[in-house]
């Protein structure tokens, strides 16, 4: 009789056993509001031990106005989270950052993403062009998200976040790494605008041309300061 080949059976990976930690608790929101203009959120991830986004000041007033959760979540203190919470809250976040935008005042359509992420792909390529280098794959994907945003400048924690959202595989460590390299190639500009409640301000600008910024320490936001006209310090 003939041998029959050698057939293995790959079975999926047993699901893990009821006592792993509850999806719920992975993330911890942590809010803090207070009665002025100001307000503090951020959210840990438990499982990974890092934080995975923060919101601060006027920004993150907002982003508790806008009621992404349920108003028990919102609360001041501590909430676990889960993933798909966790997803509404980045979510808001960026509606707000893209509402915030002067000419954009709707909800971005599915075209209006297809065509950003064109334009986005398109001033890298050119960036590229004209810097005479070749970068990583990886890189060039993590930077077409930040070009995404052209005229807006992120907050690094931003810029992590929203890279570690995009690939939750990669680590924060070798996200960051991977946004320094990017500005030692020139593909982006940082810029270290003070320090805030003993926290470095550290933002990305697509723009690396040399221009002027206008820093609010009092909302953390950082703008392209006017190229006419007078800035008048008292
Ligand atoms: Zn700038």
């Amino acid at each position: 009789m003939r041998k029959s080949p050698v057939v293995r059976l790959v079975l999926p990976p047993r699901a893990r056993p009821e006592t792993a930690r509850p999806a719920l608790n992975r993330y911890r929101l942590h809010v803090t509001a207070r009665e002025s203009n100001a307000a503090a959120l951020s959210v840990h991830d438990q499982t990974l031990s890092f934080p995975v986004l923060e919101w601060r000041g006027a920004f993150a007033r907002r982003l508790l106005d806008s009621n992404p959760l349920s108003p028990r979540d919102l609360a001041n203190g501590t909430h676990g989270l889960d993933k798909s919470d966790l997803q509404k809250l980045a979510l808001a976040a960026v509606s707000i950052a893209m509402s915030s935008r002067p000419h954009t005042h709707r909800a971005q359509t599915h075209r209006e993403g297809a065509d950003i992420r064109a334009r986005a792909e398109l001033a890298l390529s050119l960036r590229l062009k004209r810097l005479r280098i070749r970068i990583p794959a990886f890189h060039s994907r993590v930077a077409r998200l930040l070009f995404r945003y052209p005229g807006k400048h992120l907050l690094r924690e931003d810029a992590v976040g929203m890279t570690a959202l995009e690939y939750p595989s990669i680590d924060r460590p070798r996200i960051e790494s991977l946004l320094d390299d990017l500005v030692r190639w020139r593909v982006i500009q940082r810029i270290e605008a003070g320090i805030e409640t003993g926290k470095e301000h550290v933002f990305y600008d697509i723009d690396t041309t040399p221009h002027l910024h206008l820093y609010r320490s009092q909302t953390g936001e950082l703008d392209d300061a006017p190229d006419t006209g007078v800035l008048r310090i008292d």
